[in-house]
């Protein structure tokens, strides 16, 4: 079945409160396409729209090319798994499966060989015969995921699939994901996720959603390296975000330093803001010095925390290799190469992407 997800314009409100605010959106075929954000920002609302729970107050949504606005759930060829499994507690684990393919009218002759299929890919081939109260949280959500890819869909929604999950679990079931999207290349998957992690090892692109609006969209590479927006930035991955006023010729003064960045597309005179990834700050002297004192020291395991008080301004700066540890109100210099510096302007982010 071909897949491929459009939102066009989509805008859903719950009486006079708009919660998915003109959403344009594409996932192409086969892609993997997280919404991340966090919550309350419209992820669940814009996947229920795909899947026809919930009717768009205007906009259009389209599944492989076809506009299923209006078609009911279970004619738009859509597999979907939510948080907490939904496994039906009276049906062994094979008539979970089946129930979306007895819904369908697949063949009976042939509803035990896709049971069986789906049950495989999943790894629980083993459990077709087992009661859901007989299965751990991990393998239920498996038999839910097999479920869903039984009735061979064009388009998989997960939403929060992994959360009810502890650590190690999730862990390890976002790897089978990876795998199972390798193993089924066409088919198109919509990630609702609030965790950074999640995104940004799965997804082919992560859509970045906040206060009901889309306010980036992009590689989890660009995202991370480029940010548009200060809450991208911070929402990806980790930042400092200095408050700066942009000079000329590639320069912007941060408390009255002088700070040399690689970018020179915002107008000189304005307010913006300098994003340096804590990993990407160096401790002693280097370009871009600034000097300050040690305000708290965190040791995480592979690397050292220290935030650094620049006037009034915590840096944050994560280094591997600390031979001496700096101890509470010590004199530094840390530093960052301007190539490392992004520049966002103020009030970027949720109207143009
Ligand atoms: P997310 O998935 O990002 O956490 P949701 O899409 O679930 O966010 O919710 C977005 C907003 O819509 C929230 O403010 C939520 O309270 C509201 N909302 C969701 N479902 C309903 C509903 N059935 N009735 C009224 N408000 C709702």
């Amino acid at each position: 079945m071909s897949s491929g997800i459009r939102f066009d314009s989509v805008s859903v409100a719950y009486g006079k409160n708009v919660v998915l605010d003109a959403l344009d959106l594409v996932v192409e075929p086969g892609e993997v396409m997280a919404l991340l954000g966090p919550s309350g920002s419209g992820k669940t609302t814009a996947l229920r729209a795909v899947a026809g729970f919930v009717q768009p107050v205007s906009g259009r949504v389209l599944i492989g090319g076809r506009d299923v606005t209006s078609l009911p759930p279970h004619r738009r060829g859509i597999g979907m798994v939510v948080q907490q499994y939904a496994l039906f507690p009276h049906m062994k684990v094979a008539d979970n499966v089946a129930f979306g393919l007895r819904a369908q009218k697949v063949a009976k002759g042939e509803i035990a060989g896709r049971v069986a299929e789906a049950l495989e890919m999943t790894g629980m081939g083993a459990y077709a015969g087992r009661y859901p109260r007989e299965l751990s949280g991990g393998q239920q959500q498996r038999v839910a995921i097999a479920r869903a890819l039984a009735i061979r869909p064009g388009v998989l929604l997960l939403d929060e699939p992994l959360s009810a999950l502890d650590a190690q679990l999730r862990s390890g079931m976002l790897a089978e994901l990876a795998r199972l999207h390798r193993e089924l290349p066409d088919v198109s998957i919509l990630y609702v996720t609030h965790d950074q992690v999640e995104a940004l090892t799965l997804a082919d692109r992560i859509a970045v959603m906040d206060k009901a609006r889309l306010q980036d969209c992009g590689t989890p590479q660009d995202l991370y390296r480029r940010p548009r927006s200060e809450f991208t930035a911070s929402f990806v991955g980790n930042a400092n975000l200095l408050p700066v006023e942009v000079g000329s010729g590639g320069s912007v003064s941060f408390g009255g330093t002088p700070l040399e960045v690689a970018t020179d597309e915002i107008a000189v005179g304005a307010k913006a803001t300098l994003c340096v990834r804590p990993h990407l700050v160096g401790l002693g002297e280097g370009p871009n010095a600034l000097s300050g004192s040690i305000a708290e020291v965190q040791w995480r395991g592979s690397t050292h925390r220290l935030y650094v008080d620049v006037g009034g301004h915590r840096i944050k700066a994560d280094l591997r290799e600390l031979r001496v540890t700096p101890a509470l109100g010590d004199e530094v210099t840390v530093h960052f190469a301007a190539d490392d510096a992004v520049l966002l302007a103020a009030g970027v982010g949720g109207s143009d992407v």
